[in-house]
C-alpha cells in the first residue's frame, strides 16, 4: 500500500514514517516553492535501517525535472539578487527561529531514515543552525571595502555578488546539517540553491524547504531534486549553473570536482577522510579513551570527522586499548528512537557487509580484534542493519581496514614509538580531513598542529568540526577546490568580487588623460 507524505514525515493515513508503520510514503520532489512528483518514471525505496523495512519510495528526476527546475532556480535568482539586504536577512532570522522550533521533527526525520540515535540526530541540527545564525551575520561579512582618494578625485571600492543558481550534492551521514553548511550561506548571499540530498535519506530536506518557505522565501529560491547520477551530471554540466557545492565520498568528490570545473563552474568539493588521534603517553588516558571511543562510535562512526584510527605513541598503547575496549563493549546499541541507545544501526546492508568483511581482512593479516561488533544480534530488531562496536588492536598501515574508509564502527589502533612517527603516519595517509592529539605538553601539541598535513586538528578535543565563523574543509584527498566550506570561505564561494574605480571631476578640472598607463 502507497501513501504520500507530507514535508513533515506525515503519511496520509496519519501514521509517521518511522518504519513502525504499514505505509510506505511517497517522497517528492520541492519545485518553485511545492511538493511536485515530477516527471521522472524511476523510483528507488527508502529504508528504516533499525528494522530493514522500506519505509519510502523516492521520486527520481529525470531530465525534464532538472530543465523545469532549472528554469524556476533562474528567474528567483534575478529577483532575490534584486531583494534588499534586509529583506534577506528577514527571511532568514524567521528560518532561524523555525529550524530551532522544529528541531525534534527534523531529528525524527532523520532517525528514521539514517538511523542514528534521536540525541544526536538533535545535535546535527544544532549544528546545522550554527550556520544559520553565522548567515545571519551577512550585512557585516558582505560588506565591501572603500578606499578614498588613491588618486586626486578618485576612489576605489569594492563588493560583492551572487554567483547566481548554486547547486548542492550531500552525503547520507548529515540530511541536515550539510545542507545547512550551505544553503543558508547560498540563499543570504542573494543565490537560488538546489538541494540533491542523498537518496538513502531525503526526507528530512522536504522538511527543511517547507520551513524556508513558511520563513518567508520567494518559491524558487530554495529548491529539492531528487535523484542519482543521472541528476548530478545533469547539474554538473548544465549551463544554468553557476556554482555546485559537494560533500561525499572522495572518488564521487574528484569526479565532481573534474566534471563541474570543465563545464566553467566553480566547485568545492569535500571528500572522504581517514582521521586519526594521536595518544602520548603524558596524556590523561581515561579523558583520550572516553573521547575516542564516542568519535570512534557515534553514529556508528558513520561521520567524516569520526576518529577511525588512534596512533598509540610508546607506554599509551597497552593501557589505551584496555580502556577503549571497556567502553566499546559497554556501549548500548539499538533502535535509534529508543531512549536507551546510544548508537544506531548502518545505513544500508552494503554497508554492514563492507565493515564484517574489513574487520576480517584486518584479522586474517594479523591484527588482534580486542572487540569485535560483526555478528551483533539487537532483540526486536533482528533485520536491522547493525554492526556493534569493534576495535582492532596492532593494525599496520598496508592492512585494507587502514587504507580504506571504513565508515563504521571501528577503532583501529596503531603503535609506535614516537611522535615524528605519528606525525608521519598521519602525513602519508592520503587523506587530510581532521585529526587530533591528546596530550598533556603544549609543546608536543604546537609541534604536532604546525607539522601535519591535516586541514582541521583537535587539541584535547577529537571531532575538531569549526565553529560556523570559521570555514570546514580538509586537505589532500579530503577536498577538491579552493574554498573550504561555511564560514568566510562560504561567503567568498557563493559570491563574486567587483572593484570600482571611480571620478566625478568639476566641470572646469583640467584634463589629465594620457596616453601613458595611467599611474596614481
Ligand atoms: P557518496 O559519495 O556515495 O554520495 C554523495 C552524493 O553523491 C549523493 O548525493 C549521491 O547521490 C551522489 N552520488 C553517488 N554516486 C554518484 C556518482 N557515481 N555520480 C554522481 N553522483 C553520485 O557519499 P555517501 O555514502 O552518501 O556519504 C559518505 C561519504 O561522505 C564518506 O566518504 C564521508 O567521509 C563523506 N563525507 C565527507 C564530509 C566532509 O566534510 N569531508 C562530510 C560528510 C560526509
Amino acid at each position: 500500500e502507497t501513501t504520500s507524505q507530507t514535508a513533515d514525515g506525515q503519511t496520509t493515513d496519519g501514521q509517521t514514517t518511522d518504519g513502525q508503520s504499514a505505509g510506505v510514503a511517497e517522497i517528492t520532489h520541492w519545485i518553485d516553492g511545492t511538493a511536485d512528483a515530477g516527471h521522472g518514471a524511476r523510483r528507488q525505496e527508502v529504508f528504516n535501517p533499525a528494522t530493514g523495512q522500506v519505509t519510502g519510495s523516492l521520486h527520481l528526476g529525470d531530465g525534464e525535472d532538472l530543465e523545469k527546475t532549472l528554469l524556476a532556480a533562474r528567474r528567483a535568482a534575478d529577483l532575490w539578487a534584486e531583494t534588499s539586504l534586509s529583506k534577506r536577512m528577514a527571511v532568514l532570522f524567521r528560518f532561524r527561529e523555525l529550524v530551532a522550533s522544529h528541531t525534534q521533527e527534523l531529528a525524527a526525520l532523520i532517525t528514521a531514515e539514517h538511523g542514528k540515535v534521536l540525541s544526536d540526530a538533535a545535535g546535527e541540527v544544532a549544528r546545522g543552525l550554527e550556520v544559520v545564525e553565522f548567515a545571519c551575520a551577512a550585512p557585516q561579512t558582505l560588506k565591501g571595502d572603500y578606499s578614498d582618494q588613491v588618486s586626486t578625485g578618485i576612489d576605489v571600492f569594492s563588493f560583492r555578488q551572487p554567483l547566481g543558481v548554486v547547486a548542492g550534492i550531500t552525503p547520507f551521514n548529515f540530511p541536515v546539517m550539510v545542507p545547512l553548511w550551505m544553503a543558508p550561506v547560498a540563499i543570504v548571499t542573494g543565490n537560488a540553491f538546489v538541494l540533491k540530498p542523498s537518496e538513502r535519506d531525503p526526507s528530512a530536506s522536504l522538511l527543511l524547504a517547507q520551513l524556508w518557505k513558511e520563513a518567508g522565501l520567494p518559491d524558487g529560491v530554495f529548491q529539492v531534486l531528487h535523484g542519482d547520477k543521472e541528476i548530478v551530471d545533469g547539474l554538473l554540466t548544465h549551463e544554468l549553473v553557476d556554482g555546485v557545492s559537494f560533500v561525499g565520498s572522495t572518488p564521487i568528490a574528484q569526479y565532481v570536482h573534474e566534471t563541474g570545473t570543465r563545464h566553467g563552474k566553480r566547485v568545492q568539493a569535500l571528500g572522504g577522510a581517514k582521521n586519526h588521534a594521536v595518544v602520548l603517553p603524558d596524556a590523561d588516558l581515561d579523558l583520550a579513551a572516553d573521547h575516542l571511543s564516542a568519535a570512534a562510535f557515534g553514529s556508528a562512526g558513520e561521520r567524516c570527522m569520526a576518529i577511525s584510527v588512534a596512533v598509540a605513541v610508546g607506554d599509551a598503547a597497552d593501557a589505551l586499548v584496555e580502556k577503549v575496549g571497556q567502553r566499546a563493549r559497554d556501549i548500548t546499541v539499538g533502535d535509534g528512537t529508543e531512549s536507551s541507545s546510544e548508537m544506531g544501526p548502518l545505513i544500508t546492508p552494503d554497508s554492514k557487509e563492507r565493515v564484517q568483511r574489513l574487520v576480517g581482512e584486518a584479522e586474517a593479516d594479523g591484527a588482534a580484534v580486542v572487540v569485535d561488533g560483526r555478528d551483533l544480534v539487537v532483540d526486536g530488531r533482528e533485520e536491522g542493519f547493525f554492526v556493534g562496536p569493534t576495535v582492532l588492536d596492532r593494525v599496520q598501515e598496508h592492512m585494507s581496514a587502514y587504507e580504506q574508509e571504513i565508515f563504521g564502527p571501528v577503532l583501529a589502533v596503531v603503535r609506535v614509538d614516537t611522535l615524528e612517527d605519528a606525525i608521519r603516519v598521519i602525513n602519508a595517509n592520503p587523506y587530510g580531513n581532521g585529526t587530533a592529539i591528546f596530550t598533556g605538553s603544549g609543546n608536543a601539541a604546537r609541534t604536532f598542529q604546525r607539522q601535519v598535513t591535516v586541514g582541521m586538528i583537535g587539541v584535547n578535543v577529537p571531532i575538531p568540526v569549526p565553529a560556523a565563523q570559521h570555514s570546514f574543509g580538509g586537505w589532500k584527498d579530503s577536498l577538491f577546490g579552493d574554498h573550504h566550506i561555511y564560514g568566510p570561505d562560504g561567503v567568498h564561494f557563493y559570491t563574486r568580487g567587483k572593484v570600482i574605480t571611480q571620478r566625478w571631476p568639476h566641470q572646469n578640472d583640467e584634463s589629465t588623460a594620457s596616453l601613458n598607463f595611467p599611474s596614481n
